[in-house]
């Protein structure tokens, strides 16, 4: 009996030991320790034992389910130990990870250079006026000194919709409007951003539909040095420091004398290379003394007042800033380009 005790218990401690989950130890439990087990089993057949053997087989007995429970319960708390550790081992978040990027859009390269230019000339005192794009031929043309069956009508291609609307050629009704609603008096500073249309056919430079900035001051003792003082600034601003300007006599109908700004080539300092044609300047812009009949028609006594004006392309600004080699990228939403632009 005491020889079956000891095998029993041996067989008990062998399964607990090779046991790896809760559910197998409670089956040894069950079996060796239940009421149904190989022990109650002995202890039942403990009443043919005589008086003396009693007591000992008895402690025995004690002693061998004592052994097999406490094995049982350093198992169980060595395998729930285990599984917690398990546990979060997985759920352990790792820091060294890298984040997911959040995939932010960017501004438009144009609307960057147009904001840049607002925020310089804001900065200058000067506010943002805005008009309509589809306009009357008053404003795109006749108040602009350009009337009817003017030769100069044929420097810009329109496209009309009826004889007196057309979508405008340049931004610069929004300054004739301007003008206009000020009624002949007081101070003007205004810029003028948006689309134009032109009749043209697109290639590397040219787009039917692109943007302008117009500039116009209307004020008392306004002189071509103001002019030339606010597109240096500009200039510098714009292109760097070390940037020189330098003005060409030019025509436009609105404006008298007319002139062309160059800046002095930012790619090689004035030296000439492919990007000035070898002349060490590149054209920006035109710009002018604001001509008096224009003054006349918004209502403004030229001998009181004068003004100055003067206008740019964003792309042609963009273009050259950024080293982009044909217009239309700007019109094709090209990703790929879009996202070079991120602002810092
Ligand atoms: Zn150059």
């Amino acid at each position: 009996m005491e020889a079956r005790l000891k095998e029993l218990q041996e067989e008990a401690l062998g399964k607990i030991e090779t046991a790896g989950e809760l559910k197998e130890l409670n089956d040894v439990r069950i079996a060796y320790l239940g009421k149904k087990g190989p022990i109650t089993e002995v202890l039942r057949g403990m009443g043919k034992l005589s008086q003396e053997e009693r007591p000992r087989m008895g402690a025995l007995v004690n002693e061998v389910r004592e052994a097999i429970q406490k094995r049982l319960d350093e198992k169980v708390e060595a395998l729930e130990k285990e599984a917690i550790e398990k546990q979060l081992a997985s759920e352990t978040i790792d820091v060294t990870l890298p984040g997911r990027p959040v995939n932010a859009g960017s501004h438009h390269p144009l609307t960057a250079v147009i904001e840049e230019i607002e925020d310089l000339f804001i900065g200058m005192g000067y506010e943002i006026a805005e008009g309509p794009e589809v306009e009357q031929d008053y404003y795109n043309f006749e108040a602009l000194n350009l009337p009817k069956g003017h030769p100069a009508r044929d420097m810009q291609d329109s496209f009309y919709i009826t004889e007196e609307i057309l979508l405008r050629t340049h931004t610069s009704p929004v300054q004739a409007r301007t003008m206009e609603k000020h009624e002949g008096k007081g101070p003007i500073k205004i810029i003028c951003p948006g689309k134009v249309y032109r009749r043209d056919d697109d290639d590397a430079t040219h787009s039917h539909q692109f943007m302008q900035i117009e500039g116009l001051v209307i004020d008392k003792n306004i002189r071509m040095s103001d002019l030339k003082g606010t597109l240096q600034t500009f200039a510098k601003k714009m292109f760097g420091e070390e940037r020189e300007i330098r003005l060409r006599p030019s025509f436009f109908p609105f404006t008298e004398p007319s002139v062309e700004m160059d800046i002095s080539c930012m790619m090689c300092g004035g030296k000439g290379c492919g990007t000035c044609k070898g002349t060490g300047w590149i054209e920006i812009l035109g710009a002018g003394m604001v001509h008096p009949n224009v003054l006349r028609m918004a209502g403004y006594d030229p001998a009181e007042y004068q003004g100055f004006a003067f206008g740019m392309g964003p792309e042609r600004i963009a273009m050259l800033k950024y080293g982009i080699d044909d217009i239309r990228h700007f019109y094709t939403n090209d990703v790929r380009f879009l996202k070079q632009f991120k602002r810092a």
